[in-house]
């Protein structure tokens, strides 16, 4: 299969091969030709299959053949939960459309709207926006929704997860009643096939990987440990296996900011990227990391939301999240692309709940693997977490005396600081999720 069959014009295929993709991938096999027909589609993909050229290239093919000659309005309307996943968007949109005549933009919170909106002033294609932003333009008459073509829903589980429903109710309201509507989302819960119920006439279905699964290449591994060794053991693989370009989760801001200083005091440059940054940290640390001016990306799951982190190696979970499907998200940000990748999680006692979980809705086992100086075993007792510079140079206790003098796993047993920081996402509703049901039915 090539990008020429799939009927793209030479001006995209020009700018997507300059982009060096040899090969569609399977999203992209199947959606493209599927929009360019102006069907509705309903997609199951997570971040990594692709899915931003499956649905940016056939857009821009529309909006290039129906371009009225005179006006400039916003004709196609790419909605988003984050920033980060905004900007990367646009900056996908404006690879692909560089030998057509359309002019993109973006548009999300935290940065002073000025710009923004002079820039649609100067008339715009094809908008990518984060629901409040664009509310709040809207209200402010500096744009006008009333000629949208095509309106697409990136990662729709995010958005509702953000709790973005009704603003996405309302931005629909704003648009004509006939467009063509394009809905991704990695998983599909009850609330998702609502909104998509409410929003698409007639879709097609099309799925990249069967929902809920992992990126095949992505090999998973399992290192127990108590929570008080995690910073030390995160030190040594990182050190050991002199891993330059790491993404590692935290639940918390609080804990994400603490391990950040624990690296650094180790050498390992790293940055965090949560909720809590400015729009301008935010950017500053992924672009280093994107550029390897830093080691490691420390990022809270909300944050990370959609980073297009071309071929990450490693991925690290430092808590495992209490949402199984967010382990999904979480380990796509390795293995992408046909590449391969490694996707570790360190599990103290607390977690093995979330392990369960997890391997039930991926109906999968997790590999445990073990880590010379951190074998733990459930009966032995914890020992306080040692990262400065001097001791990390002596946290492989080969003899393992120390690691089991020290180690103590008895439920309620010592609570460190980590335990007091509020996870992030505590006041989520369980019960809002999809039961972990199999993968969904859809071709
Ligand atoms: P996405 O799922 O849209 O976030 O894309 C994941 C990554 O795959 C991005 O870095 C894209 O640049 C890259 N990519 C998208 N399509 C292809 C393709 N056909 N061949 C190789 N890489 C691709």
């Amino acid at each position: 299969m090539t990008f020429e069959s799939l009927g793209l014009k030479k001006e995209l295929l020009k700018a997507v091969e300059e982009k060096g993709y040899t090969t569609p991938s399977p999203i992209q096999e199947k959606a493209i030709p599927v929009i360019l027909e102006g069907n509705d589609v309903l997609a199951s993909a997570q971040t990594g299959t692709g899915k931003t050229a499956g649905f940016t290239l056939p857009i821009l093919q529309i909006i290039t053949d129906t371009k009225n000659p005179k006006f400039r309005p916003i004709r196609a309307l790419i909605l988003t939960p984050t920033r980060e996943l905004a900007a990367q968007i646009y900056d996908n949109i404006k690879d692909y459309s560089k030998y057509v005549n359309i002019k993109s933009a973006v548009i999300f919170g935290g940065v002073n709207p000025k710009k923004q909106i002079s820039t649609i002033k100067n008339g715009v294609d094809i908008l990518v926006a984060t629901p409040g932003r664009l509310l709040d333009l809207h209200d402010q008459k500096a744009l006008s929704l009333k000629r949208i073509d095509i309106l697409i829903l990136d990662e729709a589980d995010r958005m509702l997860d953000m709790g973005f429903v009704r603003d996405i109710k309302k931005i629909i309201a704003l648009l004509p009643s006939k467009r063509q509507n394009l809905l991704f989302s990695a998983t599909f819960s009850k609330e998702i096939k609502a909104l998509a119920k409410g929003i698409l006439s007639n879709p097609v279905l099309v799925e990249a990987a069967p929902e809920n699964t992992t990126a095949e290449m992505v090999t998973q591994k399992i290192y127990r440990t108590p929570k008080s060794r995690k910073a030390a053991m995160v030190i040594q693989l990182i050190s050991d296996g002199n891993w330059n370009q790491v993404l590692i989760f935290t639940r918390t801001k609080h804990g994400a900011n603490r391990l950040v200083e624990k690296l650094q005091k180790n050498d390992i440059s790293s940055a965090a990227i949560h909720g809590n940054k400015s729009q301008g940290a935010r950017t500053k640390a992924l672009k280093e990391f994107k550029e390897n001016t830093i080691r490691v990306l420390v990022a809270t799951d909300i944050a990370a939301r959609g980073l297009d982190i071309p071929l990450l190696p490693q991925v690290i979970n430092y808590e495992l999240p209490n949402i199984p499907e967010d382990y999904v998200h979480r380990i796509g940000r390795t293995g992408r692309a046909g590449a391969s990748g490694e996707a570790i999680s360190l599990v103290a006692n607390e977690e093995l709940e979330y392990v369960k979980n997890i391997e039930k809705l991926l109906k999968q086992k997790l590999k445990i693997a073990e880590l010379e100086g951190f074998d733990l075993t459930p009966t032995e007792p914890s020992q306080p977490e040692s990262t400065s510079k001097s001791s990390s140079k002596n946290k492989k206790p080969s003899s393992g005396n120390q690691t089991k003098r020290n180690f103590r796993n008895k439920k309620g047993s010592k609570n460190n600081e980590e335990n007091k920081a509020a996870p992030i996402r505590n006041n989520r509703k369980k019960s809002k999720r999809r039961p972990n049901k199999g993968p969904r039915n859809i071709t």
